[in-house]
């Protein structure tokens, strides 16, 4: 019998964080995944913005936010040598002088000195961008590459000994009196980190999950020259290299499967054709469901009455900002017995 101190189901960008946490600080795990080719990571954009463009504000935790997502992800490139996240601006385009007005006045409030950047023209900026009412830098935006951050993971993993390539049954797991045995494992805990799969969890079948599917495509534009910036005007459009951006992202809640679809790749086109003026061509179009809760917030913590079962969920449309600090809260909570964010707590439900 192998011993950890935590069994962790599924290994997307929740799994990955929550994983790193432990064994950064000194716990062993055993992370298992199913190895699906398609999932909600695996299709991310894996970008991240402090600024809720509607009513320009800041970001649900913002400033709380942002340190651990730096501290975490550079904790795992170091493991993995490997570099995984860069630091971007987005280029917010304005689409009536209202909306400029209403960005350059919160300019002026110190508390998002950090955030918004002044105006910036046309004429020094990309000739490939659509004529608006303006245009302005968003400071302290980012990417993730997710599917290079997902398999150098797991690939540091598997040196440690903490990675296994298999679908997980629930009718595997035996709980013990103080954690549970999962074929030839003993852990302290076993933490659910499924995605969208957790509707179908029966230890956590009382959540509030209301899956969304996305879908985003990758572009060839071939003019448009901004090579570390994000545009974002009814889609982001992200750079990638080699001329190559990803364009997203559509929500649905009424279809919910993985397949592309011609309306989705119609809906981004028509998005991205009233952004820019060049020529672009598609080069690969994905789909993934979201795992997204009715209130917009994560979910964790653990089972009201089987304390050695819990979860990491509902990051929604944000997992790459949230899963750091909230695989953090998770962690301090388990070993430690940290209070969990109200809003995202369990304990909410
Ligand atoms: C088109 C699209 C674009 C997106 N763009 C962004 C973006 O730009 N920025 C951002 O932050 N977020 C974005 N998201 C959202 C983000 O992708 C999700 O919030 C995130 O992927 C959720 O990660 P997760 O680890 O919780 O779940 P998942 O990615 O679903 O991972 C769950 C893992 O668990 C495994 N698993 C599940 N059940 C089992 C089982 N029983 N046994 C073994 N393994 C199991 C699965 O195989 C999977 O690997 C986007 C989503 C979509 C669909």
């Amino acid at each position: 019998m192998k011993k950890v101190d935590a069994i962790i189901v599924g290994q997307g960008i929740s799994g990955s964080l929550l994983s790193a946490e432990l064994l950064k600080n000194g716990k062993t795990c055993l992370v298992i995944d199913e190895e699906k080719k398609v999932t909600s990571s695996k299709v991310s954009a894996g970008l991240y913005n402090p600024i809720v463009f509607k009513r320009v504000v800041k970001s649900w935790l913002i400033d709380e936010l942002l340190p651990v997502l730096k501290e975490s992800y550079q904790y795992m490139e170091a493991c993995c040598n490997q570099t995984f996240h860069t630091n971007r601006q987005i280029v917010k385009v304005f689409i009536s002088d209202d909306e400029k007005e209403q960005w350059l006045k919160k300019t002026q409030d110190e508390n998002y000195n950090n955030y918004l950047g002044k105006e910036i023209s046309y004429q020094d900026f990309d000739a490939c961008i659509k004529p608006h009412h303006g245009l302005a830098f968003v400071n302290e935006a980012g990417n993730v590459d997710v599917k290079l951050m997902l398999e150098a993971w797991s690939n540091y993993l598997k040196t440690k000994q903490s990675y296994l390539a298999s679908q997980f049954l629930y009718n595997d797991l035996e709980l013990l009196p103080n954690g549970v045995k999962w074929k030839d494992y003993e852990a302290d805990y076993v933490i659910f980190c499924e995605g969208y799969n957790a509707i179908k969890n029966p230890f956590f079948s009382n959540l509030p999950f209301v899956p969304a599917k996305g879908e985003v495509l990758t572009v060839k534009i071939n003019r448009l020259q901004t090579a570390q910036n994000v545009l974002n005007k009814g889609v982001f459009v992200l750079p990638i290299g080699q001329h190559l951006f990803r364009v997203g992202a559509t929500y649905v809640w009424d279809k919910i499967d993985e397949e592309t679809t011609p309306k989705g790749a119609e809906e981004l086109t028509h998005k991205l054709e009233k952004l820019i003026q060049t020529d672009y061509s598609v080069v690969l179009q994905e789909a993934g469901i979201r795992p997204s809760t009715k209130d917009r917030r994560p979910i964790l913590g653990k089972h009201a009455e089987l304390p050695q079962l819990a979860i990491l969920n509902g990051m929604g449309t944000k997992a790459v900002l949230l899963a750091p600090f909230f695989a953090k809260q998770l962690f301090e909570h388990l070993f430690f017995g940290k209070n969990i964010h109200p809003e995202a707590s369990i304990n909410r439900i």
